[in-house]
C-alpha cells in the first residue's frame, strides 16, 4: 500500500518550523510513500521521545525526470548534487510540526526526517517523532 505525496523543496528559511509554510517552496515532483513501520519504540524515560518510523519514498521514471528538471531550474550552480538536493527536499517534505508557540508549548508533535537515496528512484527515510515539553 502506497500513498501519494508531493515532494517540495524549501527555498527560504525565514520562519520557525510551525510557520515553515510561509517560506517559499518549489514543487519538485509527485511520489509515493510506503506504509511506515516503527524502528525505534518511544523511550519510557523521555516523555518527549515519540520513537522513530521507517518508510520508502518511490518515484516513477517520469517523476524522476520532473525532479531533475526542478533541480536544474532552482538548485543553482549545482552546489549540491542531485542526490543530496533530493534527499533534502524529501526531508523537508516529511519534516515539520504544527508548533508555532514561542514559549509555554506543551506537547506539540514535531517530525524530523532523514532521507537517503538507496536506488535511482527509491529513498529510504527515517522519521523521528518528538514532543515539545
Ligand atoms: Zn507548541
Amino acid at each position: 500500500m502506497k500513498t501519494a505525496i508531493s515532494i517540495e523543496s524549501r527555498l527560504t528559511s525565514r520562519y520557525v518550523q510551525g510557520y515553515a509554510h510561509l517560506d517559499n517552496w518549489e514543487r519538485v515532483c509527485d511520489a509515493r510513500k510506503s506504509k511506515s513501520y516503527m524502528v525505534a519504540a518511544p523511550s519510557d524515560e523521555e516523555a518527549s521521545d515519540g520513537g522513530s518510523t521507517a518508510l520508502l519514498v518511490v518515484l516513477t521514471p517520469a517523476e524522476l525526470d520532473a525532479a531533475k528538471n526542478t533541480y536544474r531550474r532552482v538548485a543553482g550552480n549545482g552546489r549540491l548534487s542531485f542526490t543530496r538536493w533530493m534527499n533534502r527536499a524529501i526531508e523537508e517534505s516529511l519534516s515539520g510540526g504544527g508548533c508555532g508557540h514561542e514559549y509555554d508549548c506543551c506537547g506539540c508533535a514535531s517530525y524530523y526526517a532523514d532521507a537517503h537515496r538507496t536506488k535511482p528512484r527509491e529513498f529510504s527515510v527515517i522519521v523521528r517523532l518528538s514532543y515539545n515539553y
